[in-house]
């Protein structure tokens, strides 16, 4: 294989969207992924509107795959206290399963390559880098773009600051028969020690996924007593429970999930998606994000390969910068509400608030998303 110009570590949906981005740019790109596709993801499965204009510029075609359209959010407290309200720009459902293979689908026939193979070491030397992967093949590139997630070996790797630290949050989720969730609702509901997320996917089954302090899960012997004594403490997810079918033969979790700050540029990987920072997950924005950073790192990466006067320095200098400026302000609110949504009583009386003040609900709502991406 010839060596490409640009190589990113991670094919989910940071990964595959630069990929798509700078391919279209005519750039050589490889994508190493240590999965093969398609896979599920523990993942809420909602995202926001903000992304459609972007992905069809790219030309990822959703429209075929007739997506569940969103546009309302039902929320309620650990005790069942409950409010809706209109998504100010609205989303869709759709499995991770279904979206990341749309994007390898699209970037295969466009012509990205791909490796299915772990990225073992990657070292930045004389204006490039050195790779090597699982295979012990060693690749040399002038650009790596980080998409790897939200933690990887390549964090140990490089001695990342919150990989040195235990973080206290698991996710767990599962698709569900269940033909009593209204299809244009997204739901979040507290329960002690976290909440869960409700939406419909594009097979028609209920995705359950939930964020959970690792302390209130493991007081349970296992997944099943977890629902029924925590999770059915809120009767909205009791009701729901008690009427859904698992559609898998084992929930999929995921340990040590991190909300510390990172940084964007690492060693001068330019980082995307949730490696270079992850929203709290009840905002349902941390894939529009992933999108969007993919979209930020591209133009700057294209810059660079192209513009004889724009250094290295000023690609990373501009997309941190880029990153802070779009993202800083949507992640702060987001910790803010997590840390809201936990304290039952605060939560309680934000809920009490939030039902006579509709505005403030969406304020909210808008402060925790961003505008349609364009070009
Ligand atoms: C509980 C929970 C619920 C959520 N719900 C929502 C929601 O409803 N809506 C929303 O918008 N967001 C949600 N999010 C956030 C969303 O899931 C992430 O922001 C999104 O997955 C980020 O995509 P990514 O491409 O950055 O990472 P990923 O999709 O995790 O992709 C990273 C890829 O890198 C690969 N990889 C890692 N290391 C290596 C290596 N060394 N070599 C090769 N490949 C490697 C992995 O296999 C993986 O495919 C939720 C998150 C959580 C935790």
């Amino acid at each position: 294989m010839n060596s490409p110009e640009v190589l990113i570590i991670g094919g989910g949906l940071a990964g595959l969207t630069a990929a798509l981005d700078l391919n279209q740019k005519g750039k050589r790109v490889l994508v190493v992924e240590k999965n093969q596709y398609p896979n599920h993801k523990v993942c809420g499965e909602y995202v926001s509107n903000e992304v459609k204009p972007y992905l069809k510029q790219l030309g990822v075609q959703l429209d075929k795959l007739a997506l569940p359209k969103i546009d309302t959010l039902h929320l309620s407290t650990p005790k069942g206290k409950q409010i809706t309200a209109k998504l100010p720009l609205g989303g869709f459902g759709i499995s991770r399963y279904a979206f990341d293979y749309q994007l390898y689908l699209q970037a295969k026939e466009k012509g990205v390559d791909f490796l299915f193979e772990t990225v073992e070491y990657v070292q930045y030397k004389d204006d490039g880098f050195l790779i090597k992967l699982s295979s012990k093949e060693e690749i040399v590139t002038r650009v790596v773009i980080g998409a790897f997630g939200k933690r990887s070996n390549i964090d140990m790797l490089l001695k990342r600051d919150f990989v040195q630290q235990k973080s206290p949050w698991l996710g767990i989720k599962c698709h569900y028969v269940n033909n009593s969730h209204p299809s244009n609702v997204v739901g979040l509901h507290g329960f002690p020690g976290g909440y869960g997320g409700l939406s419909l996917t594009e097979k028609g089954d209920i995705n359950f996924c939930c964020l959970v302090k690792y302390e209130s899960f493991k007081r349970e012997k296992n997944i099943v007593s977890f629902n029924g004594n925590v999770v059915s403490q809120n009767p909205i997810l009791r009701d729901f429970l008690s009427n859904a079918t698992p559609k898998f033969e084992k929930h999929l979790s995921i340990a040590q999930i991190s909300f510390q700050k990172k940084r964007a540029v690492h060693d001068h990987i330019l980082m995307c998606g949730d490696t270079a920072g992850l929203i709290h997950p009840l905002c349902g924005n941390g894939m529009a994000m992933a999108i969007h950073s993919a979209k930020l790192a591209s133009e700057q990466v294209f810059r660079f390969l192209e513009e004889p006067n724009f250094s290295r320095m000023d690609m990373e200098k501009n997309y941190q910068k880029l990153w802070t400026t779009n993202f800083n302000k949507r992640i702060w609110m987001g910790r803010k509400l997590q840390q809201l949504m936990l304290h039952t009583k605060w939560f309680n009386f934000g809920m009490n608030t939030a039902a006579h003040s509709k505005i403030l609900l969406r304020s909210l709502i808008r402060n925790t998303h961003g505008i349609p991406i364009l070009n």
